[in-house]
């Protein structure tokens, strides 16, 4: 097993479409999920309208754990897209849609922390009706969230690459070779598990796995667009599901292996297993794992956090 998950395919899998778990194919996933997003508000842009990067974080809750938050992310969601509120407020302000995104950290300081990254695309007529807007989100929220310094922050969006890097950020696949230190994302927590070998490491991505399940996240995708939003602005966009994109998306050029890597794999068989449990998954699988292990020159390609 490559990831050490729960679920995870078995060695002799085709391929792997984890999208949660497994940092390829979630940097798959994500990374096609911006494009699409930085695609729609470009044309929002262009027809006029309006765009929000928008952050809604709840705060410091009193659960601990990942799982009991994320929930609780998701159920402060809930409450705001839904309801006669919500209805009325896209008559109000014009609204075309929402896509959304839950980021998950860890930082030694703070411990789990989860916020909703949120891009909203609206034409109101009047600044009096983004302020109700801002005003009905911030109320529901922070009543969802039930904490204390629950908050939603509002930034306008010109800039398409960075309405798409909002929604996608945190997200890695350099094997957690990220800069910069402080908060870890979930690839960051796998790669030092398995670079160090130390148990708080790998307890902290198996709380990760156990919490990234459909019951716990509430959120079946990593971005998740409201319905309709993709064919309204891009009706030519052909909608793929998250799997079949990160195996699709998932190529890459297999880098050169130097002879001392060579020598390094022919020698260690749980590493030729690991390789070629990798390799089986596909050719993104396989740069990842050989960087991961040292194997190949050169870091993978990476998607910055916004
Ligand atoms: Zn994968």
């Amino acid at each position: 097993m490559l990831l050490g998950e729960p679920g995870g395919t078995e060695l002799g899998a085709l391929a792997c479409g984890q999208v949660w778990v497994c940092p390829v194919c979630a940097y798959a996933v994500r990374g096609e999920r911006a494009r699409e997003a930085g695609l729609l508000t470009a044309a929002h842009l262009r027809a006029g309208g309006q765009a929000w990067a928008v952050v809604c974080d709840p705060g410091e809750v009193e659960q601990a754990g990942l799982a009991a938050r994320w929930q609780l992310l998701s159920a402060a969601w809930r409450r705001v897209v839904s309801g006669s509120g919500w209805a009325a407020e896209a008559r109000r302000s014009g609204r075309v849609g929402v896509v959304w995104s839950p980021e998950v950290t860890w930082s030694g300081q703070d411990g789990w922390r989860v916020v909703l990254r949120v891009l909203l695309l609206d034409h109101p007529l009047r600044e009096e009706l983004h302020q109700e807007t801002v005003a009905r989100w911030t109320s529901q929220w922070a009543a969802g969230a039930g904490a204390s310094g629950a908050r939603v922050s509002w930034r306008p969006v010109t800039d398409t690459v960075a309405a798409g890097g909002h929604v996608a950020a945190v997200c890695d696949a350099g094997a957690g070779r990220r800069l910069g230190e402080g908060a870890l994302g979930p690839a960051d927590l796998l790669a030092r598990a398995r670079r160090t070998g130390e148990e708080p490491w790998w307890e902290l991505w198996r709380e990760y796995t156990r919490a990234a399940t459909p019951a716990a996240r509430g959120h079946r995708s990593p971005v998740t667009f409201s319905r309709g939003l993709r064919s309204a602005l891009l009706p030519g966009l052909v909608h793929r599901a998250d799997a079949d994109l990160a195996v699709e998306q998932a190529r890459a050029t297999v880098p050169a292996l130097t002879g001392r890597a060579w020598r390094r794999l022919a020698a260690d068989g749980a590493l030729q297993l690991q390789v070629l449990d990798a390799a089986l998954r596909g050719p993104a699988h396989l740069s990842w794992t050989l960087a991961d292990h040292g194997l190949a020159a050169g870091e993978p390609a990476r998607l910055a956090a916004a």
